[in-house]
């Protein structure tokens, strides 16, 4: 089967694959939806993310689909299950994961193979069935939600707090939907591209900001009574858009930073701001324990305004391309 390698920067080809022998714990999912990540963009550009890689790197994390063959070991899944999966769980043994910290465990893994492909292979406990009322279309922002989840379980939201959401790609507009539906009485999106802002509209945002344009430390202000917001996400990954959230949480407030940075991006703040302001930073890091809740809320909210494209998974490059121009919400690819 053909299937998507990265080689290097700006380097994907397909590549002709057997698939792979599944172990005992091991699933294969046929793909019928696979969507691409910000990270994935992010790599394609040669952005190193972790560590360097040594030798092609499998494309594709986020999916849905049908399992279609099992390992010996399997117990909680059948043939036929529609499902999605998360690429990493905790591993369960180290002192983390034995310690009630999974979520912190480092030696994550589950996903043996890309899903830019016409099925991956994935340990069973890092698949999750999808009920009827999730499309697989649906059902294969699963994993992006789930971390939008875990951002707002970072945050420690409390109803009725301001929010803003500093910029407003595929993970931004996850966490402000999930920001509001989970209590902000008001949530503020600051995007320099207009495709993004109208979407953060569609979504239900209050208050949408063009920062190339607009000063957002003055309008987040005019909205919050002069105080600034309660909560902030940062979900760019630059340290200008990090030291912007910061600059506008109210005193007290939280910012969570949901970007990946460049591993070299270093960043200034003002030191004695952590004193007057009393801020909370707090880094998030995708969606541990969230995945439930996010199938829960693919149920009951409306995120088709998101997904914007869809392209044969064939057409990778032209779909990373057109998500690398900022003009697209998620993109999603299919076999
Ligand atoms: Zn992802
Ligand atoms: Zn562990």
């Amino acid at each position: 089967m053909q299937c998507a390698y990265l080689f290097g920067p700006r380097d994907l080809r397909f590549v002709e694959r057997e698939p792979l022998a599944l172990r005992p714990e091991d699933v294969r999912v046929e793909v019928a939806c696979s969507g691409i990540c910000g990270t994935d963009l992010h790599v394609f550009s040669g952005m190193v993310f972790g560590r360097a890689a040594t030798e092609p790197v499998a494309l594709g994390h986020e999916f849905a689909g049908r399992v279609v063959e099992i390992g010996s070991a399997v117990t909680t899944l059948a043939v036929g299950d529609r499902v999605t999966a998360i690429p990493n769980t905790p591993c369960g043994t180290c002192g983390f994961c034995r310690s009630g910290r999974g979520y912190a465990c480092q030696n994550r893994g589950g996903l043996r193979s890309g899903s830019w492909a016409p099925s991956c292979v994935i340990r069973e406990q890092n698949v999750f069935r999808l009920p009827d009322a999730v499309s697989d279309r649906i059902g294969s922002l699963t994993e992006p939600l789930a971390c939008a989840v875990r951002a707002v379980d970072r945050a420690g939201l409390r109803s009725g707090d301001r929010v803003c959401v500093v910029g407003g790609g595929p993970i931004g507009l996850f966490v402000a939907a999930v920001a509001k539906a989970s209590g902000a009485s008001a949530v503020i999106v600051s995007e320099p591209r207009a495709y993004r802002r109208d979407l953060a509209r569609a979504l239900g945002a209050a208050l949408v900001v063009d920062p190339t344009s607009e000063d957002l430390g003055s309008l987040v202000r005019d909205a919050t009574d002069g105080l600034g917001a309660d909560v902030v996400f940062e979900a760019v990954g630059h340290p200008k858009t990090i030291e912007a959230a910061i600059s506008v949480a109210a005193p007290g407030g939280t910012v969570v930073v949901v970007g990946v940075t460049d591993a070299a991006a270093q960043l200034t703040m003002p030191g004695q701001e952590l004193f007057h302001r009393e801020l909370t930073i707090r880094g998030t890091r995708g969606p541990t324990f969230a995945v439930p809740r996010a199938i829960r809320w693919l149920a009951t909210l409306d995120f088709e305004p998101i997904i914007t494209h869809a392209f044969p998974v064939g057409r990778a490059v032209e779909a990373i391309e057109l998500g690398l121009t900022g003009n697209a919400g998620k993109i999603l690819l299919k076999p």
